[in-house]
Formats: structure tokens, sequence, C-alpha cells
């Protein structure tokens, strides 16, 4: 990993990842557009940093990165997608010869001057997450109604909060509004996570006179995982007063979280509510209508845009949309999944197949809870499951009492109280003493520890 992507003064950057072959994609490239077109500009290219939703590619100069942008992007961006489904986006770093280019910090300390510039890159809104792609349901119709809507009425819905789980579709409303408000309107879309690094960058370069005129000059203001503020106090003060001036001036402010705003926690008071002023909609878990319907949508796109046939059985469809329970992002992963395994085999595929192909996916996402822990391990020490929870103290009984104790503690995300009172109402300090007993005894023990990983196994395996 790139020492430049870890943690830098709070600010998480996605982990760089190495998958794709440069020089197979510039072979595509030479196909696509052509001789004279890639020697001109495509060969010069870089890529210089994969993470696993975009790409940064070098190019030599400022002028060559407008011209490449205004021509070919949305064409190298489908290219690249054929060889990794992810991406959604492309930014572009100018890469001056004579200057030490792999010194990634120097230079982008040099080069990025103007928070101008180095934003261009970041705001580009991805042109396939619009509303016609957003399909609609029983979880997501107020939230998709009001994005629509806010759209024609600018600030009668100021500021619109969309809420929800992960990989439920809030990202992809947001881009969908900006993109529908574009260009007529001076729209900025950020998330929380960049609004904090470009702030950081501006302290820093002593350029936040520039900062605040950037951000404060936009009409249409979209910040996506406004929840990334918790606890971040000189964040929280900027944002506050950046969300006040827009107000002021009369631009439409919409906001994306995980949770509803009086659940952020760690955030000043005056925000949470300022941030549930506005309209508060939410995002819900999808039911298997709508997770169908979005298959079969994705599924169609991919015929359109590959010219490729692929046909997956109704059984297989709901099998898929079953297993994923609540998130449709994990959804899309998995279809994808199935089909890269049926374009390389090139048959139609069984639930049995999909089963095979998806083991490993779930057995990930398995959800694990303290009920199965305590059925597991009183089936695997043959004990009745009443009598492992009561208060008697022979050892035959205490023992996988304090192992089942132990595995709630370690593989679910229970508290200390909740695993107690769900053992029977004992005291967390109970846990406690059972966790350090079993930690301690499967270090020393190696009975004890086999025992631990058969369990686990079990755990995993079901
Ligand atoms: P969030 O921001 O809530 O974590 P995203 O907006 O990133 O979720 O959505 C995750 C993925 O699921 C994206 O690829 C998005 O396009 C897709 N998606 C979510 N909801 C829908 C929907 N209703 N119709 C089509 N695609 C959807
Ligand atoms: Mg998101």
């Amino acid at each position: 990993m790139d020492k430049n992507n870890i943690k830098k003064q709070n600010v998480y950057i996605s982990e760089e990842e190495k998958t794709l072959n440069w020089e197979d994609i510039q072979n595509s490239f030479k196909k696509t557009f052509g001789n004279e077109i890639y020697t001109s500009w495509l060969e010069k290219i870089s890529l210089e940093k994969e993470y696993n939703d975009y790409l940064i590619l070098g190019v030599p100069t400022r002028f060559f990165r407008d011209w490449i942008v205004s021509r070919y992007l949305d064409k190298i961006l489908e290219q690249v997608k054929s060889f990794k489904l992810s991406l959604n986006r492309i930014e572009f770093k100018i890469i001056e010869e004579n200057k030490n280019t792999n010194d990634f910090k120097i230079d982008e300390l040099n080069k990025v001057t103007q928070i101008k510039d180095s934003i261009l890159n970041y705001n580009r809104l991805n042109n396939s997450l619009n509303f016609e792609s957003f399909v609609k349901g029983k979880s997501n119709e107020i939230a998709l109604s009001y994005s629509k809507k806010v759209c024609e009425h600018l600030s009668r819905y100021n500021p619109l909060y969309i809420c929800g789980g992960v990989g439920l579709g809030k990202t992809h409303l947001l881009n969908a509004i900006g993109l529908e408000l574009q260009p007529e309107n001076n729209v900025m879309f950020i998330s929380a996570e960049r609004f904090m690094y470009h702030f950081i960058k501006s302290i820093k370069k002593n350029d936040m006179v520039n900062f605040k005129d950037f951000f404060r000059k936009s009409s249409v203001f979209i910040i996506d995982d406004i929840q990334f503020i918790r606890g971040k106090e000189s964040l929280q003060e900027e944002f506050f007063h950046t969300f006040n001036s827009l107000m002021d001036k009369g631009s439409q402010i919409i906001i994306s979280a995980d949770r509803i705003p009086i659940k952020l926690d760690r955030v000043q008071e005056r925000i949470k509510s300022r941030l549930a002023g506005g309209l508060v909609v939410d995002i819900e878990v999808p039911d298997l209508e709508l997770k169908t319907k979005i298959i079969n949508k994705k599924l169609l796109e991919i015929q359109n845009q590959f010219k490729e046939n692929i046909q997956l059985n109704d059984d297989v469809i709901n099998y898929i949309a079953n297993e994923s329970k609540t998130n449709i992002r994990e959804l899309i992963g998995i279809l994808n999944r199935v089909i890269a395994f049926s374009r390389v085999h090139n048959k139609i595929l069984s639930v049995n197949d999909c089963k095979n192909i998806l083991k490993d996916v779930f057995s990930q996402t398995k959800v694990i809870t303290v009920d199965k822990i305590q059925n597991v391990v009183s089936n695997f020490f043959n004990i009745p499951l009443n009598e492992m929870l009561s208060q008697r103290r022979s050892r035959p009984l205490a023992r996988p009492r304090q192992i089942a104790m132990y595995l709630a503690k370690k593989m679910t995300t229970r508290s200390l109280p909740e695993i107690g009172r769900r053992f029977a109402n004992r005291d967390h300090t109970t846990v406690i003493h059972a966790v350090k007993t079993i930690t301690r005894l499967s270090e020393q023990d190696d009975e004890m520890k086999k025992n631990i990983n058969q369990i686990k196994s079990l755990l995993l395996d079901q």
C-alpha cells in the first residue's frame, strides 16, 4: 500500500490496489480509437494509481488533460470498465517531465497549487448514476420522489437530507440530482471526506480564503456521507459556516448520511438542528421485488452496453435476490460475479452453480448471532441449551457457557451487557470473566484451542 493512502490527518483515502494490466488496456484503446488518435493522445496516458472504484491517470499537460476529458473521457471509462466493472470514475494528474514523478508527495504539493484545479477532478459526476438507472421500489420511492422534486423546486426543501444504510442508493440519488441540475446551476458535489481533505490542505497552505470562496459560490451544494464529520471539531466548525453562508444566499443543499440527524453522535447540536431543518427522507432495506427489478435492469444494461446476451434463469435471479439481504451494492457485486462466471464458461447457470460460485462471498458476509452461537455450542458439547444457560455452576455446563460468551464477544458486535442479558440475565462482569478465562485457556490448552476452532468453523459454514 502506498504511504500516501493511509491515514493522513484523519483523512481516510481508499486503499490502492493493482489488478489492471495497463498494456492490455492500451491495446484495446488502439483498437477502439484507431491508430491516429491512439498515437497522438492515448498512448501518452499512464496509469498512476488504481483503486477499487477509480483510477488516477497521468497526462503530460493541462491542455492534454482538458482535451482528453472533453473528447474521450466517456469512452475511456467505458473501455477500462470492461476490464474492471467496479470502476466508476477517472481522475487525472499532470505529470511534467524533468520532475521526480516518483515522489508523489512533493509532486502533489507543487502541482496542486490551486484548490480549484484539484477539486475539478473530484467534482465530476458519474454519468451513469442518473434517475433513469435508479430503480424505484417501496423502500426508496419517497427518497426518489423528493430527489426529483428538489430539482424542480430549488430551495423548497432545504436542506434535503437523505439517509439510509450502506449500499442502498444514497450516492446514486445525490449524483442523479447533480446531473439533473447541471450545467444550469453551479453544482458542487463532494463527499464529506473530500471536503475535509481540501480543508486540511488549505490550512497547511495558508489558503483558506480560496477554500471558502470556492465552496461558498456554488448554487447547489451536494455533500455525501456527512457522518464523516463526527468527532472532528474543526471540520464541523468550517462546515457550519459554509452551510450557513450557502443557506443565506439561497443555495440548495443536499446531504446524505448513514443515519438520521439526531443519531449523529459527536456532532454539534447546532449542526444537527440545521441538518434536520429542511426535509429528512430515508431509504429502507430493499424488498425482493426491488432486488429482482434491479437484477433485470442490470442484465439489460449489460446487453445494451456490451452487445452481449447474458441469460439467467428466474430461479437463479430469485436465488441471488434472496441471498443478498440488505445491500444493493452487494447484490450488484454478486450479480457481476455470476455473470463473469457464465461468460467464462459460456453456459446457462443453475442455482447449484451459483451456490458454488458464491460460497466464499456469503461466508464472509454471514451474520452470526448470539442465538446461533448458543445453539451451536450446546450441540457441540451435547448439552441441552436451557441447562447451558441455567445458573448451575458445574464445570460441564460452565465451560461451554463461557465458551459461548467468549464467542459472542468475538464474533458479534453485541456489547458485554447485551451478551450478559442473553445469557439468562447475567452481569457484564461475568461475561468479562468468561472472555478472559477462555482467552487464557485457548492459549494454554490445545484441546480448548481445537474445540474453539471447530465451533468457529461450524458457525461459519452453516
Ligand atoms: P450508498 O451511497 O447508499 O452506500 P450507492 O448509491 O453507492 O449506495 O449504491 C450502491 C450501488 O447500488 C450503486 O452501484 C448504485 O448504482 C446501486 N443502486 C442502489 N440503489 C439502486 C436502485 N434503486 N436502482 C439501481 N441501482 C441502485
Ligand atoms: Mg455512498
